[in-house]
């Protein structure tokens, strides 16, 4: 079966102001993009503003957008100061969670342990999750890249069944790509996905292997998405900070 083809817009701790969030809907519900969702021509639009932001979003964007958290917690609710729980997102009717991006992991100390708690959390609330995994640079430079990957996916194998993973898409993010306007080379992309579609074939199954979507993250742009997006592993994108620039449309339509 096809892979839909899915574009991600990490918004982060952006907009700052009402005016920009207002002018960055405006944005997307004006898009030229109808004829690609609405036809079912296998794609699927997803961004994750803060928190705060979810449901006046949810709101006023075309509903052919989905919205999605940013983080969450692991538990349903109780004393935890600050966080935000699937089982409130499930009841605001939020569909998707990113988790484990690597500025949580790192500015946020989150383990893949957490991460993986979070994602079974996640997905017994029927949330689906966009699972973020990557090597930092001195990683890659020292040929771990396959393990570091390898690693952050069994944690979160050691803790959900098979058919969980049907419920994920997995963000592949090379930490020294993400805001740093360094891009992996269309080649390093495709090879560390198919590395992590191997990895999956044999740690969990090879239906999940070939069914799952594994998306690319780290200073994703107009120039370079087209090469990128025309991958064979490469199923879609995850964008920080181009989501938040009308280059985000050319983005989305990266394989029209
Ligand atoms: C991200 O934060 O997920 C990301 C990929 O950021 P950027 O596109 O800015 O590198």
């Amino acid at each position: 079966m096809a892979r839909k083809f899915f574009v991600g817009g990490n918004f982060k701790m952006n907009p700052n102001t009402v005016a920009e969030k207002k002018k960055l809907v405006e944005l997307l519900n004006q898009a030229d993009i109808d004829s690609l969702i609405e036809a079912d021509l296998d794609l699927e639009v997803v961004v994750a503003p803060p928190s705060l932001y979810l449901l006046p979003l949810k709101d006023i964007l075309r509903p052919e957008i989905q919205v999605a958290a940013q983080n969450c917690y692991f538990k349903d609710s109780g004393a935890f100061t600050g966080e935000i729980s699937p089982a409130q997102l499930k009841d605001a009717a939020i569909p998707y969670v990113i988790l484990g991006h690597s500025e949580r992991r790192t500015l946020f100390h989150e383990s893949s342990a957490t991460v993986a708690q979070k994602t079974k959390a996640a997905i017994a609330s029927s949330l689906s999750v966009i699972l973020c995994i990557g090597e930092t640079l001195q990683e890659r430079e020292t040929d771990q890249t396959t393990q570091v990957c390898s690693a952050q996916l069994q944690a979160v194998v050691d803790e959900i069944s098979p058919d969980d993973w049907s419920k994920i898409v997995i963000a592949y993010e090379p930490v020294w790509a993400i805001g740093t306007g360094k891009v992996a080379t269309s080649k390093q992309a495709q090879d560390t996905h198919a590395d992590i579609r191997a990895f999956l074939a044999k740690a969990v199954s090879p239906a999940v292997a070939e069914s799952i979507r594994i998306i690319y993250g780290g200073s994703v742009n107009k120039g370079n998405c087209g090469e990128l997006g025309v991958q064979p592993d490469v199923d879609g994108f995850l964008v920080g900070g181009a989501s938040l620039k009308p280059e985000f449309v050319d983005i989305i339509n990266a394989t029209r």
